[in-house]
């Protein structure tokens, strides 16, 4: 059977995968809508290429260029036009792979109106998972994770029951800084922090894989993903990004997923499921690669994890300001107005400050966002 998909963010990293995987997979995968930001000459050629497309671009300018382009084409814009999108009628799944959470009412909506979420974008989760959850749960539908330790604990807890996973350890490449010390980190410029090790990433998350906020996050998105306390999820830094992740059992198996480290993997698992099919992921060559080494975090110097686990644990709205603060520290950092040790700090102050709510209502998590984001630009 095809599935009938919407990618958010198809000009991004993991919207092109997304499209390198339906390329190689044209009997199984139909594009029937696609997003993007501001790059509307990149968003035209994708279009052009797949003609049964919806379109959703960042602003009026960009939509105007587009219709008169695509003429009779259906072109839509902003936040709105976001939200049609992942309502096409015709869809049965909706991929969200936008920065931050711009995507968190696209995904709400795909779920309300019948369609399976695939997700590549983890703030969402981060902010409302047990709203998206819960709605997914109300409509039947499936939340798919994108995100390669997710879908690697997805893979590993296939068929198992839930009752006997002792915990689940999500694999870090430990980012550019690995073995850096107190005194590198506070030198860090955004070109140092971009230059990630094993991984070719949008900017925000090359920024969140350097501070291991990336992993505080996943650490989030995985108890909401698979229902799971905190207390269960633990963090070890694998450098060579093989293992993408593991899942250890009562009995004391550990059961990991490896492939080599392409995004086009975990996102095909995910459109495809449950089928697998030969894609464009080139296969593991172990003898290669030779060596896989674990090490624990760096806690310490990298305070991420610990303020990632705070938030998880007390739930509400700490999650949300987490993201929110992160999310703008990141973007003062990439734009010289913070340092990188100012990211940390950044959240913390933010995590103590912000007023917190143990039930929040959609609005409460978004006034809680708005917050967070305004003590850190102060
Ligand atoms: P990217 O910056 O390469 O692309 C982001 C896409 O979203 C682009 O198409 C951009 O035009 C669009 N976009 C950005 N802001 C928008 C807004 N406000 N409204 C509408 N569209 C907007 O990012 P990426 O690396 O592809 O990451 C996307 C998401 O996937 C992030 O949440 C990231 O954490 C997650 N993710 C990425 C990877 C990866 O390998 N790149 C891996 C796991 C998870
Ligand atoms: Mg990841």
């Amino acid at each position: 059977m095809k599935k009938r998909v919407v990618v958010l963010g198809a000009t991004g990293s993991i919207g092109e995968s997304t499209l390198r995987v339906a390329r190689a997979l044209p009997n199984r995968i139909e594009i029937v809508g696609i997003s993007g930001g501001q790059n509307v000459q990149r968003l035209l050629e994708i279009a052009r290429e797949f003609p049964a497309a919806r379109i959703c671009t960042g602003d009026e300018l960009g939509a105007a260029t587009l219709r008169s382009e695509l003429p009779g084409r259906e072109v839509l814009h902003e936040a709105d036009g976001l939200e049609t999108l992942a309502s096409t009628p015709e869809a049965d799944l909706v991929l969200v792979a936008i920065v931050g959470t711009a995507g968190l009412k696209p995904a709400l909506r795909a779920l309300e109106t019948d369609k399976d979420l695939a997700v590549a974008s983890k703030e969402i989760l981060v902010m409302a998972g047990e709203q998206v959850m819960a709605t997914a749960e109300r409509m039947g539908g499936r939340v798919l994770p994108v995100d390669s330790e997710h879908n690697a604990v997805f893979q590993c807890l296939e068929g198992q029951d839930l009752s006997a996973v002792k915990r689940l350890i999500l694999t870090c490449s430990g980012g550019p800084f690995r073995k850096a010390s107190a005194a590198d980190l506070a030198m860090v410029t955004p070109e140092q922090a971009l230059r990630h090790p094993t991984w070719s990433m949008g900017r925000k998350i090359s920024i969140d894989s350097a501070t291991l906020f990336n992993k505080g996050l996943e650490m989030i998105e995985a108890r909401w993903l698979f229902n799971i306390p905190m207390e269960k999820i633990d963090v070890v830094i694998h450098p060579q990004s093989i293992v993408h992740s593991m899942v250890e059992f009562v009995d004391g198996s550990i059961m990991a997923q490896m492939s080599s480290t392409d995004m086009a993997l975990p996102i095909q698992y995910a459109l495809t499921y449950p089928d697998r099919y030969a894609g464009p992921c080139a296969p593991l060559d172990l003898a290669s690669v030779r060596r896989l080494d674990f090490e624990e975090p760096r806690t310490d110097l990298f305070p991420a994890l610990e303020l990632a686990r705070r938030a998880g644990t007390a739930g509400g709205t700490l999650p949300a300001v987490l993201n929110a603060a992160n999310e703008s520290a990141v973007e003062a950092f990439l734009a010289g107005r913070l340092s990188f040790i100012g990211i940390w700090e950044s959240v913390d102050r933010a995590m103590n400050e912000v007023p917190f709510v143990q039930h929040p209502s959609l609005d409460e998590l978004i006034e809680a966002d708005h917050a967070a984001r305004s003590i850190v630009v102060r």
